[in-house]
């Protein structure tokens, strides 16, 4: 925790979803759901409208078709999205050299790095005064900030002010902020914690304070009674540290009770490989390596690796390799925490026509799979016409996807900053008709601007961190699991 509060947190409000509504004008006030649009695609962001009826991210597209059926279902355009994203953190950049960005939409500042005055009047001044240049430059979106003397508390306070909201937390006052949150808003403290806790009459963070800090140790461990009672004190030290570029994705889950059937494996399997292809879609990846981890009740660990010709962000066949390094896992003995990893990321998906296999050395052998024929994946991103995708006709205009199927090809002629446009069906072999570019922002950041003071190489780790975190509604375990953890 800082003296003054100097640690700035920015999150884009339904980042992909708002560019949407943005770019389409007829979609403004709408329901809107981004993400894999197919019957077993996943949700990755849903505009607050959709979020009203129930819609949200890592949420399989047909559940939430269920729940919003009128809502618009676009597939992603990363094209688009990182173009707002350079825009903004760019923008931050120019606040301090100290910006970590943990997601494509959100990142943390250390205003005292860049010598930003952090008195009250001046810190208002400069929280609103960004959230205006960020609408302004990115021609309409919004973000939500919160300042505070710590990570931890700068997050609590613009998560708390979303959307569209900023909040300051004055030094001093952090501990009466987090007070009536519920002990779950602490980052690290999941479902087996919040319950042990529970058990011991605390659900919030004032009672947790009241606890004796043995009391904590006692019932759940040194390192994590330990944490819970600093952080309900707000004692948060970490940096503000610009990362690397991530590496891989993964999400792994502990359980309180060590899993024994092989049914409860493939269903964690099944979950963790959905978060994953969730988080790879937020981040524009395609991955080729797929990596099941297993710690066993005796805490030997077993990591086993596949590596695909093509690259996939796709969460069924992300799913099924995963499930087939787990098929070999013997749970009977006790499985005590089971991931799904990705690695060996590429930009673009790559037509998979046949595979080979590789194990982690650690698995200490090599794993032959055992599959009758190479399998050829249907999907194939650069054909076709998805829905939501930039097109213009040559007699009408600039538009975008509508629907598409049965050679025919229906689109919304509209565009960003235009009116509500007619809607038309085509051919989709119609001569007129074309795929377009994006329709660029006046205060758009070249890609490749190295000059930006952020040394070499600093735009492509900004578009490479999109793979950084998972949203927070996302890294919240499902009941019956006891933690999840998300790393990168
Ligand atoms: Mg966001």
């Amino acid at each position: 925790m800082r003296a003054s509060a100097s640690v700035l947190h920015l999150d884009l409000d339904a980042f992909f979803a708002s560019v949407e509504q943005r770019d389409k004008p007829s979609l403004a006030g709408r329901p809107v759901v981004v993400g894999g649009v197919g019957g077993r695609g996943v949700v990755a962001t849903a505009s607050y409208e959709a979020r009203a009826l129930g819609v949200h991210s890592a949420m399989g597209t047909g559940q939430a078709r269920h729940l919003a059926p009128h809502a618009a279902y676009l597939a992603t355009r990363f094209e688009a999205y990182r173009e707002s994203s350079r825009i903004v953190m760019a923008l931050l950049g120019e606040l301090s050299p100290l910006v970590e960005p943990l997601s494509i939409d959100e990142a943390f500042v250390d205003l005292a790095a860049g010598g930003r005055d952090t008195s009250p009047e001046a810190l208002a001044a400069l929280v609103e005064g960004l959230r205006r240049e960020i609408t302004e430059r990115t021609e309409g979106l919004h973000a939500s900030v919160g300042v505070g003397s710590s990570k931890f508390i700068a997050k609590l306070a613009s998560e708390s002010a979303k959307p569209d909201g900023s909040r300051i937390i004055a030094p001093g006052r952090e501990p009466d902020f987090i007070a009536p949150m519920s002990v779950r808003a602490i980052p690290g403290i999941g479902p087996a914690t919040t319950e042990k806790l529970s058990r011991l009459g605390i659900r919030t963070v004032a009672e947790l304070r009241e606890a004796s800090p043995r009391e904590l140790v006692r019932e759940l461990g040194r390192a994590v009674g330990e944490y819970v009672h600093g952080i309900a004190f707000a004692q948060d030290d970490r940096p503000v540290a610009p990362r690397g570029e991530a590496k891989s994705i993964s999400v792994e889950d502990t359980f309180e009770q060590d899993i024994t059937e092989s049914a409860a494996v493939a269903e964690v399997i099944a979950a963790d490989a959905r978060l994953v292809a969730v988080r790879l879609a937020r981040a524009g990846l395609f991955a080729r390596t797929v990596t099941v981890k297993a710690r066993m009740a005796d805490f030997s660990t077993v990591s086993r690796s596949r590596t695909l010709l093509g690259a996939t962000d796709h969460p069924e066949r992300i799913a099924a390799v995963a499930q087939g390094l787990a098929g070999a896992i013997d749970p009977r003995g006790g499985v005590r925490l089971l991931g799904v990893g990705v690695s060996n990321f590429t930009q673009a998906a790559q037509e998979e026509l046949f595979e080979v296999d590789d194990a982690e050395p650690a698995a200490g052998r090599l794993v032959r799979h055992d599959e009758a024929a190479p399998s050829v994946t249907v999907r194939h991103p650069e054909a076709g016409f998805p829905p939501g995708m930039d097109v213009e006709h040559d007699e009408w205009g600039r538009g975008w996807v509508w629907g598409s199927g049965h050679g025919i090809v229906t689109v919304r002629f509209e565009h960003r900053g235009g009116p509500v446009g007619p809607v038309r069906s085509l051919r989709a072999d119609d001569p007129l008709l074309h795929r377009a570019g994006l329709l660029p922002l006046a205060a758009a950041v070249p890609e490749d601007d190295e000059d930006d003071g952020h040394g070499p190489g600093w735009a492509r780790r900004m578009r490479d961190l999109g793979a950084a975190r998972v949203p927070s509604e996302d890294a919240r375990p499902s009941p019956g699991e006891s933690a999840r953890t998300v790393h990168n």
